[in-house]
């Protein structure tokens, strides 16, 4: 037999015809090896995840600043909370918004059809974000039409309106949640931690700081629709005093500043500043402006160090600062989406029936000390919170 020449194309031809039988008995081993199907018995040990909880369809009442910039894309991280249906005074826009946001256009609603959300099982919750006066009409409207209720800060316009919202919440049994953010991202949290946990000893005082300019026309500078920088900024201060201390205020004192030289502060003071006395002996000193530049801020003095939040209160970038011991340490935390962290909160209490942690007796006790905050600054004298 003559050897084939390794060169010789016709060889590789030989060797592959002579190999074939084996490796096709090879691979026909290895085939019946492989099993050809999944085993029919399932490994114990096999995770497989649940069907993702039916979120909470929320309608958005009121289209203006906030909802469109940080309401209506917060709903993108949120786990249990979609946006359902709008109320709009403006069409156009509205029809506009539910296509960005894919809401079927027969779920656009107007303050007059408002109501008719009564027959849209689709919606489980109506989140009011409009000018402070309509809070309480809206809120009760919402209940009567068989939904629950998260409703943006300031609660209402007086004491009388948030005891009636939260009746009316009693009475229809459906939640009532202020929207305070910031007792749903970490930052805030950690700090109310940290300060009742005797991280600084024992609290003496606090310092809050919120201030802005705030351009005309706003409904911000309106006495008609409850404005005024304390229900709008100022209550981001007096709401930080009252979850650092856990306490509520017994008496208050304040001084006004409204110059007749602008036009702004026709109606609403453009400055206040305000004292707050908490039953453990902490006191608080707030400041809240509607005409410098910003300041979003709040420091908690205690007897062995303090805790500063700086800024305390914008959407974003928040500072967290302890000292103690002359020494100062950052608290680096994961910033979370306020307005996803509170909505996923109050769907939670919507469809698992939890109670909120920020309930209409919460925004109720706000409003009762901006109430005496106004009384002391026009009497010039200290006020008791009433009770
Ligand atoms: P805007 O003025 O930007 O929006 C208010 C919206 O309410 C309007 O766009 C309008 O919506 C509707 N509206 C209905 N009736 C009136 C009326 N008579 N005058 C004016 N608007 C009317 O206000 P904001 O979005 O800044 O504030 C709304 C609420 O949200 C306030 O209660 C405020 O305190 C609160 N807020 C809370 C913040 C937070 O961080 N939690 C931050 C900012 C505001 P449409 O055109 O669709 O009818």
């Amino acid at each position: 037999m003559i050897a084939p020449n390794p060169n010789d194309p016709d060889r590789r031809t030989f060797l592959a015809v002579a190999g074939a039988g084996v490796l096709v008995s090879n691979i026909m081993a290895q085939k019946q090896a492989v099993p050809l199907a999944p085993p029919d018995k399932q490994p114990p040990d096999l995770k497989v995840p649940d069907p993702p909880k039916k979120p909470a369809g929320y309608a958005i009442v009121g289209l203006g600043q906030l909802a469109l910039e940080q309401v209506m894309p917060a709903f993108a991280e949120c786990k249990r909370s979609k946006p359902v249906a709008l109320v709009s005074g403006h069409p156009d826009k509205a029809k506009k918004v539910a296509a960005a946001y894919g809401i079927d256009p027969k779920n656009v609603y107007d303050y007059q059809t408002y109501d008719k959300l009564a027959d849209n099982p689709a919606v489980d919750a109506v989140y009011i974000i409009l000018p402070n006066s309509m809070h309480a009409e809206y809120t009760l409207r919402g209940l009567k039409a068989g939904k629950h209720v998260l409703c943006e800060k300031p609660m209402a316009a007086n004491v009388a309106e948030c005891e009636r919202m939260i009746d009316a919440a009693k009475e229809a049994k459906k939640k009532l949640m202020i929207a305070y953010r910031l007792r749903y991202e970490p930052f805030n949290m950690k700090a109310i931690e940290l300060v009742r946990g005797g991280e600084i000893g024992k609290l003496k005082s606090i310092t809050a700081s919120h201030c802005q300019n705030t351009e005309a026309p706003n409904i911000r500078l309106s006495r008609e629709l409850a404005g005024g920088p304390v229900g709008d900024v100022g209550i981001y201060c007096l709401n930080a005093c009252r979850y650092l201390t856990g306490e509520e205020p017994t008496e208050v004192t304040a001084v006004a500043q409204q110059p007749k030289d602008d036009p702004r502060f026709k109606e609403v003071p453009e400055s206040v500043t305000f004292t707050l006395r908490f039953p453990s002996g902490v006191i608080a000193t707030c400041d809240c402006s509607f005409g410098t530049d910003e300041s979003r801020r709040y420091r908690a003095l205690g007897a062995d160090g303090f805790l500063e939040l700086d800024p305390s209160f914008p959407y974003h970038g928040l500072r967290l600062r302890v000292q103690k011991g002359g020494k100062i340490s950052e608290y680096k935390l994961e910033e979370k989406n306020h307005f996803a962290g509170e909505m996923d909160h109050f769907s939670e209490c919507v469809l698992d029936g939890k109670d909120p942690r920020t309930p209409g007796e919460e925004g109720l006790a706000d409003v009762r000390v901006i109430a005496a905050i106004e009384e002391a600054w026009k009497i010039g004298k200290m006020v008791a919170v009433s009770k």
